[in-house]
This record gives C-alpha cells, sequence and structure tokens, in this order.
C-alpha cells in the first residue's frame, strides 16, 4: 500500500490510499484499503489515519478509525499509531511475527506519527516542497 496523507495551510484535512493487494490471495478477497475507516479514516475535525500491512488484522480492529478515534480522545498522533498496533498484537495467540501492519497519522495541528510491527516500513514527510525520510519506530525489536 502507498498511503498518503496531507493537510494544507488552512488545516484541511485529506487522504489517500492505493494497495499492492495481497500475493496470493483468495478471489473475491476485499483488502482494508477499499474499507473507509480500515484501511483509510480522514476526520477533518480531529485527523487522518492509513494502514498498510495485512488487510484482514487492520480490518478485525478497524484500525485507521481507531488510530483517529484515540486521537480525538487526546492522543498524539504517535502515541495513537502505537495503541492501535498494540491491539493487533496483543490479541490472544496473536501471531504478528509472521505479518507486517504499519499506520502513519496526522492531527489537526499537522503533527505527526508512525509505527509499524516490524522494520520494514518506509515513511516520508514533505513539507514545503522538502521530503525528509522519517525513521519510524516499530514493535517488534527482537
Ligand atoms: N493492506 C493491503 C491489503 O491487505 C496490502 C498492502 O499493504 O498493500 O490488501
Amino acid at each position: 500500500t502507498i498511503g498518503m496523507l496531507a493537510i494544507d495551510q488552512n488545516g484541511d484535512i485529506s487522504g489517500a490510499c492505493t494497495t499492492s493487494g495481497l500475493a496470493y490471495k483468495m478471489g473475491g478477497r476485499v483488502g482494508d484499503s477499499p474499507i473507509i475507516g480500515s484501511g483509510l479514516f480522514v476526520d477533518n475535525e480531529i485527523g487522518a489515519c492509513v494502514a498498510t500491512g495485512l488487510g484482514e488484522e487492520v480490518v478485525k480492529t478497524v484500525g485507521s478509525f481507531l488510530v483517529v478515534e484515540l486521537m480525538r480522545q487526546g492522543k498524539s498522533p504517535q502515541n495513537a499509531c502505537e495503541e492501535a498496533i498494540s491491539r493487533i498484537v496483543n490479541k490472544p495467540n496473536s501471531n504478528y511475527k509472521d505479518f507486517q501492519v504499519g499506520y502513519i497519522a496526522v492531527n489537526k495541528k499537522g503533527d505527526i506519527g508512525s509505527y509499524s510491527i516490524h522494520q520494514w516500513f518506509s515513511v516520508t514527510k514533505f513539507q514545503y516542497g522538502v521530503n525528509e525520510q522519517i525513521q519510524s519506530d516499530y514493535f517488534n525489536k527482537a
């Protein structure tokens, strides 16, 4: 998935995501990316989130909506992404070592956050024409 979140100079937020789809997927499978609230959620009053990784795991927690709701409750985008990842990895019998999920988020102030289960997740911030590679933190450091 390529996920994009944008905030303009008026503070208006937008987002989009593609999907690579899932290799060897079942015919008829619908991933998280086309489901609003799972792969992508934008609330212009609060912030936005987009997901990548194993869509089935994102759908089970309605992940992008969850991140935005956590921001609504006062969490920073970073803490909200971390909490949403912890919901996945702390499920009983979670086999998170075998799959990846990553989130990026932005809030109304323009603060950003990103977090994933594993390291293989690339985040770039574009601001005023300058792009900066973000060293995104991740859960599975063992
Ligand atoms: N989230 C996508 C899916 O499960 C896969 C991806 O990240 O490209 O369909």
